[in-house]
């Protein structure tokens, strides 16, 4: 279903079960009840789970003909990792996103210049990274934490994933757009980087899109995530994959990704 049909549904859903439930709570009350719990399930499915087009359209993967991947890293930039997951990237002859963290951006300006200096791309990931409760923001705090990244970019990640109705509307203004994944190794919660990178190559195909993360547990363990990287590019490389940073006329929005 296209996003634009999909928001006007649920909203107009919404309205219908509220005008509902006020109506026939007193004749109906367990109709009632579970016409206003639908219409809520309506809201947040598309908001909690990730990459669901039904509030706008996200980036899920890339057209290319080739064996050819777009590498994603989310939360740098970090001074232990970063010039790591460079070298890395430098040694495989892969090309990256950076989804950063306007905060961070702003802390370790030599982190961004030297991304920028290697040829790869920067992207917005939020100013503050409010994983807990972004998906609940209104539309100005949205835009603030969109517009208070020190670096612009036509590229917007929500932290995990999470969008609710007022993402898409502030990120159109802004002729941004939401990119999601095809992909992921889960490396912000597994602590084996060889499960990391066996799940991640599950999902390689041509065009898709894979995320990993920088910039976690650098105290207690300053290694995990450059290796994630390292197998995973070891992994691509041997079949045949490069990592690109595809054209914007190339990315499209699907349903039904991982
Ligand atoms: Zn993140």
């Amino acid at each position: 279903m296209c996003p634009k049909l999909s928001r006007r549904l649920i909203l107009g859903f919404a309205i219908f079960a509220a005008v509902f439930f006020f109506a026939l709570l007193r004749f109906h009350p367990l109709l009632a009840l579970g016409v206003l719990f639908l219409s809520h399930m309506l809201v947040l499915f598309p908001t909690l789970v990730a990459n669901c087009q039904w509030w706008g359209p996200v980036v899920t993967s890339f057209e290319t003909p080739r064996r050819e991947i777009w590498l994603t890293i989310d939360d740098g930039p970090d001074p232990v990792h970063t010039p790591r997951m460079l070298e890395l990237l430098a040694r495989f002859e892969a090309k990256a996103t950076f989804f950063t963290i306007g905060q961070k951006a702003a802390d370790f300006p030599a982190e961004i210049e030297r991304i920028r200096q290697a040829g790869h791309d920067i992207a917005n990931h939020t100013f503050s990274h409010p994983s807990g409760n972004f998906w609940a923001l209104p539309s100005g705090r949205i835009a603030a934490e969109i517009d208070r990244h020190p670096v612009r970019s036509s590229l917007f990640r929500a932290p995990a994933g999470l969008k609710n109705f007022f993402v898409h509307p502030v990120l159109v203004r802004r002729e941004m757009r939401l990119v999601g994944w095809t992909v992921r190794g889960l490396d912000t919660v597994s602590r084996d980087p060889e499960a990391v990178a066996k799940r991640i190559r599950r999902g390689f195909k041509p065009g898709a899109i894979v995320l990993l993360h920088e910039g976690h547990r650098t105290a207690h363990a300053p290694d995990f995530h450059p290796r994630c990287l390292e197998l995973t590019l070891t992994i691509l490389a041997q079949e045949g994959y490069r990592c690109v940073l595809p054209a914007p006329e190339q990315l499209r929005p699907r349903a039904g990704e991982k």
